[in-house]
């Protein structure tokens, strides 16, 4: 179907409406002639049949002429003919003469290319009323200066209607603003005292498909002076290949959607001047007469400058009003973000003091969600809402942020908290974790008036499908709009993002600081381990001299010195040793820190047969042999053999001291993973915890601690068979560079058990 076929018929399905190729009609408004030229010889190859009208010959006769041979040869023809050579998609306006049969007639040309083809368009001169440009210029000039003193907006843009009102002459003329969705609203008009005004009222977005409003982006004005005037077809030399593009053509057909629209609203003629800002359509100036009224090309021109200044001004003041919240949302941010960035506990930061987070966004209430902790602030749903609501939003949302005005449209059950949710914006803090924030803007019950009811354009047809028919009343029709929030604002949005950034950006820093001084404690304790090294390792060397020479006085002067002499270079002797074996312990004890792991598949069995032999020749003969209970067979770690059987030979070996029993019962073993103290650590699936069980004196709880101390004992020096008080410290080293744990369990006077966790490789 050719567009012009569907356009005897206003009524047009839903779906076809937003995207009728209204610029392909092939028809023409009938006060002017539009002519198609072959690009090379300006031959005419289409013409508009109203040719006869204002040209006194048929179309036909036209046809196959070139345009030059019509010029009448007091016209500027090298002007024309370069306006022809040069001419470009955007029209432009060249006085033209046309003789033809001896009569010459004078018309305002507009000449602009469309692909391969020049299209001409001659509005006759005499149709004109006598414009003068002088004072058509002053006129805007004047309004101009007019509208650039005023500051507030409403006052701006009536004074703009009241000056085209006055260029045109046309009844009444109003600004028109689009919201989001497309829908518009008056919100400027002057009118006749007697008519019914429009101001206030809106009209839903079909009443401007989308292809007109792209149509208004390039063509700023639309000029319809006769809206019951018969549309003129074009004829042409051989038929047309494909529809002709008429988007600029400022005698396009109109699309009789559009003529059916007015007529119902009274308007006989029309203009529109469109206000476009940031390369958007903003809104529009639109003028109505009652009856047909033609405007001469000159001040058509007037009033798309106008527009054009209108727009611009209009933009900076919305700029402007915008740049002031914009800058005031910017320093809440920046206040924001940087105690944020100070505080130890960023949560406490987010919430401290209350407004801010909300005034961030201009919300009225927020929830911030760290996994299970939800903490509310302001005028939110109830805890159980919010965490379905969380729910929600991670099952069903991946974006880092969500908003919506409408929340109940998207989150139907919301609806029952609509009150004080109907706005809604979640922002994820984290992709892995059940970290958000979320805010809340109350419903705003509106009262929109419209222009009609705008369900009576729409009507569903015998097949079923919707049909889109201008209304016919304008009469205001009120809608009460509920479970609708104040829509957010771009650039709240922008904040909150922002504010996730910084929120990230500041946990990211926190994380490598912390690693940084995880680095820093590695170095000190390599530093330390070194440095107790080496000073142990010079001490050896003195405290052997003092030895030495002590046993040498004991010989040399042993039968001089009287007893208490001899008494006291021999305790001489036995401190020195004790220090000897002091050092011993913190060298082997710093030497741990310095090695390197020799990890390798260690049978537990092996290691602690091993530990056996060694604590076995150390008893004196008269002692029974050892005797150490294994329930089960002991499992095989990953594990530096040597450390192992260096741990599990200090903890046998205080198993055996720290007892009052002959003959103590000792037992190792490993648990089995269901066990309570497996479920109470934090151990990994192929860890096992092994442990050295006995009978002995036990340990008080307030010691759990402690004994693992360098050189801690609970005990006087020599009491249990004396001792360093650093076998636990090397135990619990080694373990810990093993990756594990140790800890032990007691009750004095019971006995004690030691748990460690090492790497498993078979149980
Ligand atoms: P040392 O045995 O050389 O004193 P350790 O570091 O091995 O040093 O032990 C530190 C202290 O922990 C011991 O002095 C002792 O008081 C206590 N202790 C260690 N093992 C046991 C045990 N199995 N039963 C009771 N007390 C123990």
């Amino acid at each position: 179907m050719r567009p012009s076929d569907s356009l005897h018929s206003p009524g047009r399905l839903l779906q076809d409406h937003e995207s009728f190729p209204v610029h392909l009609i092939d028809l023409t408004q009938p006060h002017g002639v539009l002519m198609v030229l072959e690009q090379t010889t300006f031959t005419i190859t289409q013409i508009s049949e109203n040719a006869a009208c204002h040209l006194k010959v048929s179309p036909q006769t036209l046809l196959g002429q070139p345009l030059l041979d019509l010029i009448e040869p007091t016209t500027s023809m090298a002007q024309l003919q370069n306006c022809l050579e040069t001419c470009t998609p955007h029209p432009s306006y060249s006085s033209i003469a046309i003789s033809v049969a001896g009569v010459t007639q004078h018309f305002d040309g507009l000449i602009h290319r469309v692909n391969e083809a020049i299209i001409v368009e001659l509005e006759p001169a005499s149709l004109q009323t006598v414009v003068e440009l002088t004072p058509l210029q002053n006129q805007v000039q004047r309004a101009m200066a007019r509208l650039r003193k005023l500051e507030d907006i409403t006052e701006f843009l009536h004074a703009a209607a009241t000056e085209i009102q006055s260029l045109t002459g046309y009844d009444r003329v109003m600004v028109y603003q689009f919201d989001d969705n497309n829908a518009g609203e008056v919100i400027a008009e002057v009118k006749p005292a007697e008519e019914v005004s429009y101001l206030g009222l809106h009209y839903p977005a079909t009443d401007i498909p989308a292809l007109v409003r792209q149509l208004y982006q390039q063509t700023i004005v639309r000029f319809i002076p006769d809206l019951t005037a018969s549309q003129i077809e074009l004829v042409s030399a051989v038929p047309a290949e494909a529809p002709l593009d008429l988007s600029q053509a400022v005698l396009r057909g109109v699309d009789p959607c559009c003529i059916e629209y007015h007529q119902n609203m009274g308007v006989t003629a029309l203009l529109v001047v469109a206000l476009v800002r940031n390369n958007q359509l903003w809104g529009l100036i639109a003028c109505h007469h009652r009856t047909a009224k033609f405007l001469p090309y000159v001040v058509r021109s007037a009033c798309e400058v106008l527009g054009q200044l209108v727009a611009a001004e209009l933009m900076s003041k919305v700029n402007r009003n915008e740049l002031a919240y914009l800058n005031s949302l910017q320093a809440i941010q920046t206040d924001f973000v940087d105690s944020i960035a100070r505080a130890k506990d960023f949560k406490q930061a987010l919430i401290h003091p209350v407004p801010r987070l909300l005034e961030v966004v201009s919300a009225q209430g927020a929830a911030i969600c760290l996994d299970e902790d939800i903490t509310l602030i302001g005028n939110t749903p109830a805890l159980a809402d919010v965490r379905a609501l969380i729910d929600w939003s991670m099952a069903e949302q991946p974006t880092e942020i969500l908003h919506t005005n409408c929340l109940s449209n998207v989150y139907p059950d919301g609806g029952h908290f609509q009150a004080v949710a109907s706005g809604l914006i979640v922002l994820k803090i984290s992709q892995l974790r059940r970290y958000l924030i979320l805010w809340f803007r109350p419903e705003v019950l509106q009262t929109v008036n419209w222009a009609g009811n705008p369900h009576d354009s729409v009507d569903v047809a015998d097949d079923g499908s919707i049909v889109l028919c201008p209304r016919a009343s304008f009469e205001q029709w009120k809608e009460i709009v509920q479970a609708t929030a104040l829509p957010w604002h771009p650039a709240e949005l922008a904040n909150a993002l922002a504010l996730k950034n910084a929120i990230v950006g500041i946990v990211l820093n926190k994380a490598d600081e912390l690693a940084q001084i995880n680095l820093e404690l590695e170095h000190r304790n390599l530093e330390l381990d070194s440095f107790a090294y080496a000073a142990s390792h010079d001490l050896k060397e003195p405290l052997r001299g003092i030895t030495n020479f002590s046993n040498l006085m004991l010989r040399r002067y042993g039968q001089t010195l009287d007893e208490s002499g001899v008494k006291r270079l021999k305790t001489l002797v036995k401190l020195a040793e004790r220090m000897d074996r002091l050092i011993d312990a913190l060298l082997k004890f710093s030497r741990l820190g310095q090695a390197e792991l020799q990890f390798q598949s260690t049978d537990l069995n092996v290691t602690l047969s091993r530990v056996m032999e060694m604590l076995q020749t150390g008893r004196e003969g008269a002692m029974p042999p050892l005797q150490i209970q294994v329930p089960r067979q002991l499992p095989t770690v990953t594990a530096d053999p040597v450390l192992i059987t260096e741990v599990l030979s200090n903890l046998l070996s205080n198993a055996l001291k720290y007892t009052h029993k002959s003959e103590p019962t000792i037992e190792v073993g490993y648990l089995d993973p269901a066990d309570p103290h497996i479920l109470s650590q934090e151990i990994a699936a192929d860890a096992c915890v092994i442990y050295v069980k006995d009978d002995g004196i036990g340990i008080h709880e307030r010691h759990f601690q402690n004994i693992f101390r360098l050189f801690k004992r609970l005990h006087e020096r020599d009491s249990y068979g004396g001792g360093t008080g650093v076998g636990l410290t090397i135990a619990k080293k080694i373990i810990e560079r093993h990756g594990g744990q140790i800890w032990v369990e007691s009750n004095a006077g019971e006995g004690t058990a030691f748990y460690f966790v090492l790497s498993c490789e078979e149980k």
